[in-house]
């Protein structure tokens, strides 16, 4: 089990005053203190994690952010910023000594200007309610979390989300323009906006991904993309996934980039089969979809090329969409994935790790020797293009044994993908999940330069502690020389 920083008892003796203060700034039903209507942000996507908040502030304006941080900064509380609670790494997981600044007012559309193919949104709109919003003009947004229906655009900066169409449009940091952020300090600042490139430091590169750690985000511009003339599906069984992972390697060093190309194990395809009859083969060990998007004569010149390179790796199926309704049904399966292995066991960790592409069969054989040593069923799905891996650890959390095995059995993937010389993680971020891994990857020293900058950003660690960062250093820590053996490293470099 993880452990969480020991809550400061003298900021819970506190509760009601801070809950009175709060409720100056954000008047109304904005404050919440009751247990049971707390019950509701307890968790979020890690529902193994649970812990009751603090006090729960629901506000409206940026003004009002910026206030409660100010408040939270000047009486050092802690502040754990959430949008719809859907993350999967525990990153909006509440603190018993800390307010859960919730984001979920901020859901309006601001703007669309298609004539600079953007919108500006408030962090608390949903994924999907962007491409609604654009979609009667023949617009979209790219990324696409399979929890797009829920999840929020603000979480999606904050954990630089990505989605099937993520290989050919780039993740959320490739989509996003600009951003309005609330310092911990209350201070207000922009960063990029509607134009391509903004002055000084990427410090837009720096906010996404950052996991609410750096600042809270009150608006976001960000790019959309017309859609494209047509997109059509290749569904491909294949007898090994050495087969389906060569192919997905012959299909991208062909210069192919297709607008999605995922894979589904044995496990995850008859899970998803059951689910909502997509009409998936049952007799292959790995499944790929894969679409083209683009000008009609380009699709179908590429449907012909992928067909070709999946038929020389040993395909036993290959069905083509032929209709927007077969297309759809193709991806129905892989988007209930989740859901559809949620049915076939009372409770499922989902990893997310990445790998160079062409260790695929490697990873997945290593992955089944790790299923019989902890003795858990896992099922797969993978944004194969990118090499982003899903493994679904299936386990029952009413057994505290299974639990914790489930946990070792992640982690060990988890080595196994740096190991082959990937990362903890494709776009589900750090959390706390995978928060006491990143010196797997991570020296010591890479690890104090990242805490540098959060020190940066949040001199006095309120924002989100206990998320990422295995060990919470003062910053004034971090300031010090390492003087080893009274030699000063690098004695050369210009100190500042
Ligand atoms: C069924 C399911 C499928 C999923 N599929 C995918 C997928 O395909 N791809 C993918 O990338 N993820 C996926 N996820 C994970 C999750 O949906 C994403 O991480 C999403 O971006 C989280 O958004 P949220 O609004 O729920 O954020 P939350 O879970 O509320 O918060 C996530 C993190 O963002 C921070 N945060 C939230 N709002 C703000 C803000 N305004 N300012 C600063 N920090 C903020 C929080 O502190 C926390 O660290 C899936 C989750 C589920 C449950």
């Amino acid at each position: 089990m993880l452990t969480m920083p020991v809550p400061d008892e003298d900021t819970i003796r506190r509760r009601s005053a801070i809950a009175a203060a709060l409720r100056r700034i954000v008047p109304g039903e904005g404050v919440i203190e009751a247990p049971v209507e707390m019950r509701a942000f307890e968790t979020d996507g890690l529902t193994a994690y649970r812990q009751m908040p603090l006090v729960v502030v629901l506000p409206e304006t940026t003004a009002q952010v910026a206030a409660v941080l100010e408040y939270a900064h000047e009486n050092g509380i802690k502040v754990v910023p959430r949008g719809a609670g859907t993350s999967l790494s525990g990153g909006a997981l509440p603190l018993a000594d800390g307010i859960l600044l919730g984001m979920a007012k901020f859901n309006r559309v601001l703007e669309v200007d298609y004539a600079n193919r953007c919108a500006v949104v408030q962090p608390g709109v949903t994924n999907l309610a962007i491409t609604k919003a654009v979609e009667h003009k023949g617009f979209y947004y790219a990324p696409d979390p399979s929890s797009q229906i829920a999840c929020t655009i603000g979480g999606n900066v904050a954990e630089n989300s990505g989605g099937v169409h993520c290989l050919k449009y780039g993740l959320t940091a490739n989509n996003v323009l600009g951003l309005e952020m609330v310092l911990v300090t209350g201070e207000v600042i922009r960063l990029g906006g509607k134009h391509l490139d903004s002055e000084g430091y990427d410090l837009l590169g720096v906010m996404t991904g950052s996991e609410g750690l750096l600042g809270v985000v009150t608006e976001v511009t960000v790019r959309i993309l017309q859609k494209p003339e047509t997109a059509r599906a290749v569904l491909v069984g294949f007898p090994t996934s050495e087969d389906a992972g060569q192919c997905v390697a012959d299909v991208i060093s062909a210069g192919i980039i297709p607008g999605g190309m995922e894979m589904m194990d044995r496990p995850a395809i008859h899970a998803a089969e059951d689910f909502v009859h997509a009409d998936y083969p049952l007799d292959v060990e790995a499944l790929l979809i894969v679409e083209l998007d683009g000008p009609q004569v380009e699709v179908d010149h590429l449907i012909e090329r992928v067909s070709e390179i999946a038929r020389a790796n040993n395909s036993t199926t290959l069905r083509i969409s032929t209709s927007e309704e077969e297309r759809l049904l193709f991806w129905a399966g892989r988007k209930a994935a989740f859901p559809a292995v949620g049915r076939i066991s009372p409770d499922y960790i989902c990893m997310d790790g990445t790998i160079p592409r062409k260790r695929l069969p490697e990873v997945l054989q290593g992955m089944a020797e790790l299923s019989r040593l902890h003795r858990l069923r896992v099922a797969n799905v993978f944004h194969a293009g990118d090499g982003n891996l899903h493994p679904l650890i299936l386990f029952d959390a009413n057994d505290p044994d299974e639990l914790d095995r489930a946990e070792k059995f992640g982690a060990d993937i988890l080595r196994l993908c740096v190991k082959v010389g990937g990362v903890l993680t494709g776009e589900h971020g750090v959390g706390i999940e995978k928060r006491d891994l990143m010196p797997e990857m991570f020296s010591e020293g890479d690890l104090a330069q990242q805490m540098r900058v959060k020190c940066a950003f949040d001199d006095k660690g309120l924002l989100n502690p206990g998320k990422v960062f295995p060990t919470l250093h003062r910053c004034a820590e971090l300031g010090r020389m390492h003087v080893k053996g009274g030699t000063l490293p690098f004695a050369d470099i210009p100190r500042f």
